[in-house]
């Protein structure tokens, strides 16, 4: 078979293959896994929870006290008839709703919703994984038969425990805690989890894995659905909005009556003073590295990846040579001093790095052929321009965004970013700055 039958092949037995609503018993905290009025702990409440509870009030046999706690419907402190009359309605409860809307399973970090519509079809959805399973509900007494499209049936016991919270115990599984969303559908949508900036670098939005999000300190949640994204709000009101990704990093948001909205993924880890941003590595103005940072030389990415760039460019008739590589903390601030001695720091900093904030002395960076200005326009300056990001550079401090690099023109640095990344950033036509949400300013 050649590969693209295979792929094929592999395709259709994936499209084919029944997906069940897996559920892991052992994922089920054993503290959680009690319900009220489910009086022998088995997890659903029926006939047997009442034969035992009568049985006790009629002093034909005693209980335990963890049984008695769950005996304890109506929750007064003491086992009585009144919880046998609580059981009973909780039981006829059970019995007769049958969930409508969305709901989210808590457990398995809330990436499972389900979605009942008022003609008890429905479907389970993975947001991490985007499978989307249909189903037909039946119900008979507690007891819910889910047909699924897919596969064999799989049934569960309903237990309510309010009209916003309901638990399932699978067969053979252990419980599975529900919480109501919305009554709108939530369908497979955009997988939203992480941090983000909007609009630049004011505001930042945290999505978590369970689909809450958070605002400047408030929280509320977010509903992806197909290609868009729902905000349901505290106070019950909703809006939605179109979304369409324009890479992994970013996406938009378009709202009805016309506002857009970019977003940009931001993800800032701070390890031993080292700042990477979306797993980048950063020095600028505002991201310094530690005076102990030091990987001694241009590191090996950097090294091989040049080694490459410099052979296609000599089959182009261009000649490339690193003219300064690495610098160590020290040998910048002398740099640095210097130029201010001459020029002043105003004009020092517009073209020279404070000590920790040169992107040299991350090892990912160089000066190729003359970090002079007669550069600038020169054979081996457009070569580079149009064709370092094919071997995972980028021209870092591109023409007229000095208010944003921090940094006039240099069409001789090139920072190593590897090859996904660059391309990325290249493609996006946008700094490396603009491109991770991030400012470049001395706070000092
Ligand atoms: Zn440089």
């Amino acid at each position: 078979m050649n590969k693209l039958k295979m792929l094929a092949a592999a395709a259709i037995a994936a499209a084919m293959l029944p997906v069940f609503p897996t559920y892991n018993a052992e994922a089920t905290d054993a503290e959680d896994s009690s319900l009220r009025c489910d009086v022998n702990g088995d997890l659903t409440i029926g006939a047997a929870d009442m034969v035992m509870l009568s049985r006790y009030l009629l002093g034909a046999q005693g209980i335990t006290a963890a049984e008695a706690e769950r005996a304890d419907c109506n929750g007064d402190g003491t086992v009585d008839a009144f919880d046998l009359v609580g059981l009973r309605e909780q039981y006829v409860y059970n019995c007769s709703h049958i969930p409508q809307g969305t709901w989210i399973a808590e457990d398995m970090n809330g990436t499972r919703y389900f979605w009942f519509d008022e003609n008890r079809e429905g479907t389970f959805t993975r947001c991490d994984n985007g499978t989307l399973t249909p189903f037909r509900l039946t119900s008979t007494g507690g007891k819910l038969t889910f047909a699924l499209s897919s596969g064999a049936p799989t049934g569960a016991a309903i237990s309510w425990t309010d009209d916003t919270h309901f638990s399932l115990k699978w067969d053979g599984a252990g419980l599975e805690n529900f919480r109501y969303v919305s009554d709108v559908r939530f369908d497979k949508g955009p997988y939203l989890s992480g941090t983000y900036v909007i609009d630049g670098r004011e505001k930042e939005i945290s999505f978590g894995t369970n689909y809450s999000a958070s605002l400047s300190g408030k929280s509320f949640n977010v509903l992806p659905q197909r290609d868009a994204v729902w905000f349901l709000y505290d106070d019950g009101t909703s809006e939605a909005a179109s979304f369409s990704r324009t890479d992994k990093n970013h996406f938009v948001l378009k709202w009805q009556d016309g506002r857009t909205a970019n977003f940009t993924r931001r993800e800032i880890t701070v390890k031993d003073g080292i700042t990477c941003v979306n797993g980048i590595l950063v020095a600028n103005k505002t991201y310094s590295l530690p005076s102990t940072y030091d990987p001694k030389g241009l590191t090996p990415e950097f090294s091989k990846a040049f080694t490459e760039m410099k052979n296609a460019a000599a089959d182009d008739g261009i000649g490339l040579t690193i003219c300064s590589g690495y610098r160590s903390y020290s040998y910048q601030k002398q740099l640095y001093e210097n130029y201010v001695a001459v020029d002043g720091k105003a004009a020092a900093d517009t073209y020279s790095a404070r000590a920790g904030h040169s992107e040299h002395q991350t090892g990912l960076a160089a000066d190729i052929n003359a970090a002079e200005e007669w550069f600038i326009g020169t054979p081996e300056a457009k070569w580079l321009d149009k064709n370092c990001w094919k071997y995972g550079f980028i021209i870092r401090y591109p023409e007229e965004k000095q208010d944003i690099t921090g940094y006039i023109y240099e069409p001789w640095h090139v920072r190593y970013l590897g090859k996904e990344n660059a391309k990325l950033v290249h493609d996006s036509g946008l700094t490396l700055e603009e491109y991770l949400g991030i400012d470049s300013k001395y706070a000092y």
